[in-house]
This record gives structure tokens, C-alpha cells and sequence, in this order.
């Protein structure tokens, strides 16, 4: 079943109940929701011969054309490709490049130049909202069909494109409601975090019950601006990563707010300290909720529920809070050890997940995917342990990857980066942890001989080369880089080093 079903489905059963907001201002209802991703469909069919799985990217700032869009897509049977908005050109272009992209849904003047690929501005194309030529029913797909390719990119900087299929996303949306959060039609989702990830995903449940989907006018995360938009429209939810929640908490603090109108903070992409949800908590009261996924599980492997956090007499109380809860219902969860066999409850190994959420494989690359996928278990290169009652707790990431605010760094990317500038021989960036950001980059490098170096043009360097949020944020100027036998750099030393101070 295709997922813009339930937008049409909405459309019928309550076509004049608000569906888009700007702020607090409505600017469509679901009816001319409906009709609206109806007509992107008729204009991507219409005009760029776009059909059933076909590849259409979104590379947008949060706003309601983006949702918009998204349903346009797959209001015609093709397979969305959201695309982080903080992306470089040629990040941008590799992603449309890898995912064989005809045509790419932009703001104005934001399209970098990618050979054989229409950029198509949303904004003042009457012929995109206009286009009165849309099929009146989505086309039909099968479950298995893909929906959405979720581009994270691989410690080799390579794009991987996670294939998420209408099934995955509608078992994902099934967990919200059973595992997370139960949602009424008189409810309002806050997009506070790029529709690219997990804000967006978590958006398609709330297409089906009916709720309005909630725009802030700055189209950024404003933690001032969420408190008076929650207070304002009421009953309101939203997914933030924990860098988001604890900028929130300052400011609701500093403000002397309580949270009146937020009806849930879901919070998780990236570790929460213990200290910091307690002090969210006695700020902003039993309004959280975390989920522990992957882009391979969309939003989907565990969930520390809301009960767990107001449950503060249980005997593990503060042990499960600094967990990330238990599994999802649509998945089983286990621990392996290194020979690939469970581990029984407190035995740290690699966390693994099978279910109705788990993708499909990776887009046009079968390789990885019998890495990554074995019997239906996804391997999720991040470690941890379950307890005896089915809590999990995270100890850390098998793989190199970088949290930071939230958003995945891969050290390789940024190497490569710093690497490419003539006066850098040799580069190395690892992940320290931040009470602020969760992890900070930093990175070490080896000046060319004869050369010298100095933060301001490698940042200007990085600036122009990968995303900002990429960058590192402090440099280490040094003679060489610790290796051993064979040649490998030795990050352990350098992380040593850095807690040496
Ligand atoms: P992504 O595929 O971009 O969604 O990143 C997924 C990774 O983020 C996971 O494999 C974990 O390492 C990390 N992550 C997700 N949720 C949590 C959480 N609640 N606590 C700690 N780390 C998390």
C-alpha cells in the first residue's frame, strides 16, 4: 500500500480540518493538502515523465511546501530522496548522482550544477500547485515497494542510500502509536529538526490521525519560538535531538517557562546524559519520551517510554533512565558478541534488530548490505548491553562515527576535506565528548614540510568543502601522527592524548 493513502484517506474523512501551519497561521487544510500533492504528482508525471519508482530529490528548508512535496512524490508512485538542507554542493551532488535523480525539488537559488538533473525551484512554479492534472488517487504500490531513500553517509564518505519501504514507514508509525506516543486529531506536530530525518519521519503518522503540522516562521530551531508556539496552538509534539532539548530546557529556565502546550518532547539520534534529562524533567515536567533508531530502523529499535520516565520509585529507576528503554514492538532486539551469538542479559556486544522497520537493503549496493544485513538481523555498529528486564543501554559505537548536536559526522569525510588542502599531509579527527554537543570534532594534523598552518584557513578551507556542521572545532597542529605496525593511524592514542589534556 502506497503511504500517501493516508493523506487521501485524511483528506476524505476531514478535508476541512487544518493540516498546515505557518506558525499559527493555517495555510491549507487537508483537503487542499490533498489536492495540492495531487497536483506535484501531475506535474512530475506531466512534465518530467516521472513514474513509479523513480528517484525525486528534496533538498528544502523545513516548510509546509516540503510535506507538500513529499506526498507529490509519492502521490505518483515515486520514491522520495530527502536531502539534509546543510549539505554542501558537492555532497548534494553526489547523493543526486548515487540515487540516479532526474529531478530535484530546491528553494530558490540553492541548486548546485549536476549534469542530466532538472532543479526545480518550489516557490513561483504555478504550474507545480496548479498543475490540475493529477491522478485522484495515489498510485498504487505494494508494500515492499520503496518509499524513501535515506542518505547517510559511510565511513568511506561514500552516500549510502538506506532504502525504506511504504511497509517500513507504516510499521514505524504503528510504533509511534503503540510505543511512543498515541496521537489524537486534535494534536499538532512541531517540526523543530530537518524534515530530511527524524522529524520528518515521525511527521507521516501524524498525515494519518489528522493532527496539523506545525512550521516555525524562522524555519529554524528557535527554543524561544517553540515555547510560545506551543503555548500558542496547543497540544503540540516534536522530535529533537538532545542538544535541542537541553537548549530548550535553558531557555524555558532562563524564561521562567513551564512548557504549557508541549504535549511531548521525543528526544534521541544521539546520547542524553543522565544529569541532563533529569534537570528537563524538573524544568519542563513529564512531557519526554526517547527512541533509540538508525536510518536502517527508522526511529525504531527501542523506546524509553513515558511511564519509564515519571516512574521514579522503581528500584532501577536511574539506571533505565540512562538507557535508551526496550524494544519497539515491531522488533526483536539482541546483543552479539564478536562470533555473532546472542550474549546473554549485562554482556556488552553489537546491538542487532529484526522486524517489520528494518530497510530493505542499500540502494544499488549488495555488498554492504550482506554486511549489514544477516537472516533478517541488522547489525547496528553501536554497542550496549540488556538487562534482565529488557533494558538497553548504549556504551558507545562500534564504528567511528561522530554525534554531534545530533547530526552524524563520519571522521573520513572531514579527513578527506583536510587533506585536499596543499599545506596538510596527513589528517586524522576523532569525536570527543561534549556536555553541550554530545561530541565535538577535532581534528590532528600534519603540516606539508615547509609549510605552516593555522586554524582560521583550514577552517575556511573545511568551510568550502563540507557542511559547517562537519568541521572541527579545534586543531591540533602536530609533528606526525601515532601509527601502528602497519601504518594505521592510532585514534585510541589521540583520544588518550586529548583526556590527558
Ligand atoms: P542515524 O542513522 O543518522 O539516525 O544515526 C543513528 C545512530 O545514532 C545510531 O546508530 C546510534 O549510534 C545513535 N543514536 C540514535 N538514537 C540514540 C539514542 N537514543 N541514544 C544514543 N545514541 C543514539
Amino acid at each position: 500500500m502506497n503511504i500517501a493513502e493516508w493523506l487521501a484517506a485524511t483528506a476524505r474523512r476531514r478535508p476541512y480540518a487544518p493540516a498546515l501551519l505557518t506558525g499559527d497561521k493555517v495555510v491549507s487544510d487537508y483537503a487542499g493538502f490533498a489536492a495540492t500533492a495531487a497536483s506535484i504528482a501531475g506535474y512530475l508525471t506531466e512534465l518530467h515523465r516521472i513514474g513509479p519508482g523513480d528517484r525525486v530529490g528534496v533538498f528544502l528548508a523545513n516548510s509546509t511546501r516540503y510535506l507538500e512535496c513529499l506526498y507529490g512524490i509519492w502521490w505518483c508512485g515515486a520514491i522520495a530522496v530527502p536531502i539534509n538542507r546543510k549539505l554542501a554542493p558537492g555532497e548534494v551532488a553526489a547523493i543526486v548522482t548515487d540515487a540516479q535523480a532526474s529531478v530535484v525539488f530546491t528553494d530558490e537559488g540553492s541548486s548546485p550544477a549536476v549534469s542530466g538533473v532538472t532543479f526545480v525551484p518550489v516557490m513561483g512554479d504555478d504550474r507545480l500547485t496548479n498543475s490540475g492534472q493529477g491522478p485522484a488517487a495515489p498510485v498504487e504500490r505494494e508494500g515492499d515497494d520503496v518509499a524513501w531513500l535515506f542518505y547517510t553517509s559511510g565511513t568511506t564518505g561514500r552516500p549510502k542510500g538506506v532504502m525504506l519501504t511504504h511497509a517500513n514507514l507504516m510499521a514505524m508509525s504503528w510504533c509511534h502509536l503503540a510505543d511512543v506516543d498515541p496521537i489524537g486529531p486534535d494534536e499538532a506536530v512541531l517540526y523543530a529538526a530537518p524534515i530530511s530525518h527524524g522529524a520528518g519521519l515521525y511527521g507521516l503518522v501524524h498525515v494519518r490521525m489528522g493532527s496539523r503540522h506545525v512550521f516555525p516562521v524562522s524555519g529554524r530551531f528557535d527554543p524561544g519560538e517553540v515555547l510560545s508556539l506551543a503555548r500558542t496552538v496547543g497540544r503540540a509534539s516534536l522530535f529533537a535531538a538532545p542538544t535541542m532539548v537541553r537548549r530548550l530546557v535553558h531557555v524555558a529556565r532562563t524564561q521562567g517557562e513551564d512548557g504549557e502546550g508541549l504535549k511531548t518532547v521525543i528526544y534521541g539520534g544521539g546520547p542524553m546524559y543522565l544529569a541532563d534529562i533529569q534537570e528537563a524533567i524538573s524544568v519542563l515536567g513529564q512531557r519526554f519520551v526517547q527512541i533509540y533508531g538508525q536510518g536502517e530502523s527508522p526511529m525504531t529499535i527501542t523506546a524509553l517510554s513515558r511511564q519509564d520516565h515519571a516512574d521514579t520509585g522503581h528500584p532501577r529507576y536511574g539506571h533505565r533512565l540512562a538507557g535508551v528503554g526496550t524494544a519497539q514492538s515491531a522488533v526483536r532486539v539482541r546483543v552479539c558478541g564478536p562470533d555473532g551469538r546472542p550474549l546473554p542479559p549485562g554482556r556488552i556486544g553489537e546491538i542487532e534488530v529484526k522486524g517489520a522497520t528494518v530497510m530493505a537493503g542499500y540502494w544499488r549496493d549488495p555488498a554492504t548490505t550482506a554486511e549489514v544485513l544477516r537472516d533478517g538481523w541488522l547489525r547496528t555498529g553501536d554497542l550496549g548491553q540488556l538487562d534482565e528486564d529488557g533494558y538497553l543501554t548504549l556504551s558507545g559505537r562500534s564504528k567511528e562515527l561522530i554525534i554531534s548536536g545530533g547530526s552524524n559526522i563520519y571522521p573520513r569525510e572531514v579527513e578527506d576535506a583536510l587533506t585536499a588542502h596543499p599545506a596538510v599531509a596527513e589528517a586524522a579527527v576523532i569525536g570527543v565528548p561534549d556536555r553541550e554537543w554530545g561530541e565535538l570534532v577535532v581534528a590532528f594534523v600534519v603540516p606539508a614540510e615547509g609549510t605552516d598552518l593555522d586554524e582560521e584557513t583550514l577552517d575556511r578551507h573545511c568551510r568550502e568543502l563540507i557542511a559547517r556542521f562537519k568541521r572541527p572545532r579545534h586543531y591540533h597542529v602536530v609533528p606526525d601522527l601515532p601509527k601502528n605496525a602497519y601504518g594505521k593511524v592510532l585514534k585510541t592514542e589521540l583520544r588518550a592524548a586529548i583526556t590527558a589534556g
